[in-house]
């Protein structure tokens, strides 16, 4: 057995002190090597006005014992407070969340039995950084960024979790028919990272195809791989056709702090009544004995964990006519203690090899690229002249252009100039391409500024501008709808 482990754990709001302790009885009475050490999160904190919901001798705590037991919590509505989770997520660099989809029919209702799948979602890039400005009367834009280290990282990571849990395909999930450059790179390093798997079958599907499979057929997708934001949305519905939320548990993994925690919230609706479904966190919990190498005790928990299932004895959210008996939350966790060194006997049991954890991603090592400058996109916002996308072109092709040429106006990614179609809508926002005049010559970012110097010259309001590069002679933009 290993040697004791201390690990961070916090009781949350809500149902969260109640299923926590459900699950550190369970988790002590199968002999679980752990010392808890326990830190406050959540309402209490907000209300003491620390907007994190998190103190700082708290994050310590989970800095040192880099293992995190997390009971959920509730988030005020209004008054600036942060999601805790985001911030654990980004401040501790848990770079994939984990979340299994397991249906367990017929005990749990659902109309997809067979459900067995593991979303692994990307936590730290895409929109989630928040990145947003209104730049004219009206359009507002957020920045969706994706980079090659965050996308190769949790994309090895996926197929390292299927080659240790013996799974046998990962699919990836974007929307590169439409974002060539931000998904195109996401897909791309897929397929990369893809050959040096080859005992592992792989595949791509456009994000709304996927999310149709997943409401549909979950049973024929085994690991997913996806950014941040698809992530989000597909492991809810990932969860909700296996027939409850209230059983699915998460990991956070990073490369040095890892974070557990079931996936539903702190249900205030039913707080304080003990009749919560413990089974989350009880999830969530087996799969951090995993991480810290505590696999037979995992395998033990859960294995109880479906034989009491299996018998029938559910908690309110999931009892049903074919239910045996309705226990309380401290009841179900005692139920799971009566039965643990037993396996379930028509739900399959699961089994857990030792080292079946893995955060230390290595990142391939590529030459920098060569960058050139080759044009820019100037950005204004316009409402003049009956926003005629002609009038605007026609200022624009008279100002100087410093070694560059106008090539073409969007409005909202359509193109409008020249030759544009008086049926297409234009926004105050116009997008203005001015590529180098010599094709494949560079341009420098002096004559960027003489060109914005003419643009506002001509009393044009530049909102921002966006620099067209080359890397190894490849285009680094995408072409604009009709170009
Ligand atoms: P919720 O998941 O807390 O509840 C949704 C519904 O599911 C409620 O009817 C609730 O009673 C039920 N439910 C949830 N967990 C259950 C369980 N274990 N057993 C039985 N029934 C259960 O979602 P919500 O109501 O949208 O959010 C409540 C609070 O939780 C909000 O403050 C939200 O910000 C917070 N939240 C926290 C986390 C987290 O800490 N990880 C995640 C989601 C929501």
């Amino acid at each position: 057995m290993s040697e004791k482990r201390k690990i961070t754990v916090a009781y949350g709001d809500g149902i969260g002190p109640e299923i926590m302790q459900a699950t550190i009885d369970i988790l002590i009475a199968a002999g679980a090597q752990i010392e808890t050490e326990v830190i406050e999160i959540g309402e209490k904190v907000f209300r003491k006005g620390i907007s994190t919901g998190i103190a700082d001798e708290s994050w310590n705590s989970i800095k040192k014992n880099k293992v995190f037991l997390k009971a959920p919590i509730t988030t005020p509505q209004g008054g600036g407070f942060k999601s805790l989770n985001v911030a654990t997520r980004t401040t501790l660099g848990l770079f994939a969340n984990v979340r299994p989809c397991r249906s367990f029919f017929p005990y749990v209702p659902t109309n997809h039995p067979l459900t067995d799948m593991v979303i692994i979602r990307e936590n730290e890039e895409d929109l989630y950084a928040g990145i947003e400005h209104q730049q004219t009367n009206e359009v507002v834009q957020a920045l969706k960024l994706i980079s090659r280290p965050g996308s190769e990282k949790i994309i090895r990571y996926a197929f390292e979790y299927a080659k240790v849990y013996g799974r046998r395909r990962v699919t990836c999930m974007t929307k590169d028919n439409i974002m060539k450059q931000v998904d195109g790179l996401f897909h791309k390093i897929f397929d990369e990272v893809a050959r040096e798997y080859p005992e592992i079958e792989h595949n791509h599907m456009i994000i709304d195809i996927g999310s149709a499979i997943i409401a549909d057929r979950p049973h024929s997708l085994d690991v997913v791989v996806t950014e941040n934001l698809y992530g989000d949305i597909i492991s809810d519905i990932a969860a909700q056709v296996t027939g409850s939320v209230g059983l699915g548990g998460s990991a956070n993994i990073g490369e040095d702090v890892a974070m557990f925690e079931a996936i539903h919230g702190s249900a205030p609706d039913i707080a304080g009544l003990d009749i919560a479904n413990p089974s989350g966190l009880i999830n969530a919990a087996c799969m951090m004995l995993v991480h810290i190498n505590q696999q037979k005790v995992a395998e033990n928990i859960k294995n109880a964990w479906l034989k009491t299932i299996e018998d029938g004895i559910h908690t309110s959210d999931i009892y049903n006519k074919d239910s045996l008996r309705k226990v309380w939350t401290q009841e179900f966790a005692k139920e799971v203690i009566l039965r643990l060194g037993q396996e379930p006997v028509r739900l399959r049991p699961e089994h857990y090899k030792e080292g079946d954890t893995m955060s230390k991603i290595k990142l391939s090592k590529r030459p920098k690229s060569i960058k050139e400058l080759v044009g820019v996109d100037i950005f204004l916002d316009w409402d003049e002249d009956g926003r005629d996308p002609n009038k605007l072109g026609k200022k624009l092709k008279a100002i100087k252009q410093s070694g560059t040429e106008l090539k073409i106006i969007t409005n909202r990614g359509v193109k409008v100039y020249p030759d544009g179609h008086p049926e297409t809508f234009c926004s105050d926002h116009w997008r203005c391409r001015f590529m180098s005049k010599e094709e494949g010559k560079s341009i420098s970012h002096d004559q960027v500024l003489a060109l914005l110097n003419e643009i506002k010259g001509s009393e044009l309001d530049f909102i921002k501008i966006e620099n067209m590069y080359t890397f190894d002679g490849e285009r680094g933009y995408s072409l604009a709808q009709g170009e």
